[in-house]
């Protein structure tokens, strides 16, 4: 049995005002039975730890550096997400990928750098519209998964996963909580062929999820949770979105 990960990424939204309200906010709905993070944007790590003191809620961040420390102006390292106290990194979020450049291999190496220092990454990967449409689903998230596989090797079983269909970020589009399950049971069976964890390890599912539609994907047999964008940003769907997990 897996305990559902409800991971609201805030993205590049925030301040120290509006951030102190949405964390109050939550700390007033929860807890929750689902394990529930937030990844919040760097500047705001340090502030946010001490917010959720005493509270269930788990710090992530963004994303991270692949390398360990030294002459990379404007990187952050994992070491220093661990001494923040982030439990939580994504890596390969499709933004990252799309507007700079990551490789397949690249996201594979933050993965390692974050699980080096004992953050555990929680790798994105999804398609495009045209790659759905072109029937190249399986082929290009498979793909993005075997870099993973191949970087980590026997250390795969630590991560979380995150299926995000590029098309439904941000778009008001979802993916049905059908479609969305066979991408996940691929995902699984590759997972399968690569660890003896693969049964107990979470993949998230991210796409305008909403508080209305959120039920009906966390149904799903391999589907673990969710990894929420804009509606992270709003205390009361984000928290209907933890219920529902
Ligand atoms: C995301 O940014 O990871 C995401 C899923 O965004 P949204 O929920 O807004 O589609």
């Amino acid at each position: 049995m897996r305990k559902k990960l409800v991971v609201g990424n805030w993205k590049m939204h925030g301040s120290r005002a509006a951030n102190a309200a949405l964390l109050g906010a939550l700390r007033e709905a929860g807890p929750w039975s689902a394990d529930v993070a937030v990844c919040v944007p760097f500047p705001y790590l340090a502030e946010t730890a001490l917010a959720l003191t005493g509270q269930a809620v788990m710090l992530g961040a963004q994303d991270c550096s692949a390398h360990e420390q030294g002459a990379f102006t404007g990187e952050v390292s994992s070491a220093m997400l661990a001494d923040l106290g982030c439990r939580y990194v994504l890596v390969g979020h499709s933004e990252r990928r799309a507007f700079h450049h990551e490789s397949d291999q690249l996201v594979a190496d933050k993965a390692k750098a974050a699980l080096a220092h004992g953050v555990t990454p929680i790798v994105c990967v999804g398609e495009t519209l045209a790659e759905r449409e072109a029937g190249q689903t399986e082929v290009v998230v498979k793909r993005q998964l075997a870099a993973v596989i191949h970087t980590l090797t026997h250390c795969i079983g630590e991560i979380v996963l995150a299926y995000e269909p590029v098309w439904a970020i941000g778009t008001g589009l979802t993916a049905s909580p059908e479609q969305a399950q066979a991408v996940h049971a691929v995902l699984r069976t590759q997972l399968h062929a690569a660890s003896q964890k693969s049964a107990s390890m979470r993949i998230l599912y991210g796409g305008s999820v909403k508080p209305d539609n959120a039920a009906q994907l966390f149904a799903q047999p391999d589907i673990d949770g969710g990894l929420i964008g804009g509606a992270a940003l709003k205390a009361a769907d984000f928290a209907a979105i933890c219920r529902a997990a």
